[in-house]
């Protein structure tokens, strides 16, 4: 049996073991059997068509050289997931702003965080999590002063 999970397919991602599951350790050893020789590049560097497209139009532009074809082109790519968010269940996040937008209105879904190379199509999960309203004050959530959040004034105790 090959080694499974080595590339990513946006119709059918990964079962997650918990509200967040980082990658990275998976990732490393796909790269140690590559270089073993035990996966060939055509094992790892078959990014789904969708995904590819998704990384060369929408992609965000990540840090450092793909690790099979030292190119700088790597993108990440977000997916959502989850039976609540009905239509847009699969859906590719952009602008990333819209999951803000998602974790405010449903009350739980599976984010994936997925790196493909738009040169030779490796990709590989980073990391999944789960957000939502059940989920709020996690990962995502970049609040920006709160509007009204109990009123407190600084400096001042309520009782004495
Ligand atoms: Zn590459």
């Amino acid at each position: 049996m090959a080694p499974s999970g080595t590339s990513f397919d946006p119709a059918d991602p990964p079962r997650t073991s918990g509200p967040v599951v980082d990658y990275t350790l998976a990732r490393r050893s796909v790269l140690s059997a590559l270089r073993r020789g035990t996966l060939a590049t055509t094992d790892v560097c078959d990014a789904h068509p969708e995904l590819l497209r998704a990384g060369r139009n929408i992609g965000e532009e990540r840090d450092g050289r793909c690790p099979v074809c030292s190119h700088e082109s790597l993108r990440t790519v977000s997916y959502v997931y989850g039976e609540d968010l009905k239509r847009n269940n699969g859906r590719v996040v952009y602008p990333p702003e819209w999951l803000d937008e998602l974790a405010r209105d449903h009350d739980q879904f599976t984010c994936y965080v997925v790196e493909v190379c738009i040169d030779c199509s490796w990709n590989h999960l980073i990391r999944a999590y789960t957000a939502g309203r059940l989920f709020s004050g996690g990962a995502v959530v970049g609040r920006r002063g709160s509007t009204n959040g109990g009123r407190r004034q600084p400096g001042h105790s309520e009782q004495g």
